[in-house]
């Protein structure tokens, strides 16, 4: 994982256009919120930011295909268990992908 950065860097940081994890951060301490994207990391945590909730840092890694962000977002959702994700990670429509975390209800 990288980071984190201030918010203002997500261009000069998120240089790959791949799919990827991400996590905002309203201090660069605690992990607010988790997300992914499966074609355009950079693009969705900049999408992201228009929900207002006053984030001014970011952790990243990019993934090598959705599959892989998807259960990366897992891992980090339930290591960090952000207050700002109201819901588990949805897999993309149309996969039957599941959590890979032990004892959860998605796995
Ligand atoms: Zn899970």
């Amino acid at each position: 994982m990288k980071g984190p950065y201030p918010i203002s860097h997500i261009d000069s940081r998120i240089t790959k256009i791949s799919p990827g994890v991400y996590i905002l951060s309203q201090d660069g301490r605690v992990a607010h919120y988790v997300g992914r994207s499966d074609t355009n990391l950079a693009t969705r945590v900049k999408n992201s930011l228009t929900e207002g909730t006053d984030y001014k840092y970011f952790w990243f890694e990019y993934a090598t295909s959705p599959m892989q962000a998807y259960y990366l977002e897992c891992e980090w959702y339930h290591k960090y268990d952000p207050p700002n994700n109201a819901n588990h990670p949805a897999a993309p429509p149309g996969t039957y992908w599941r959590c890979p975390v032990l004892g959860c209800e998605w796995s």
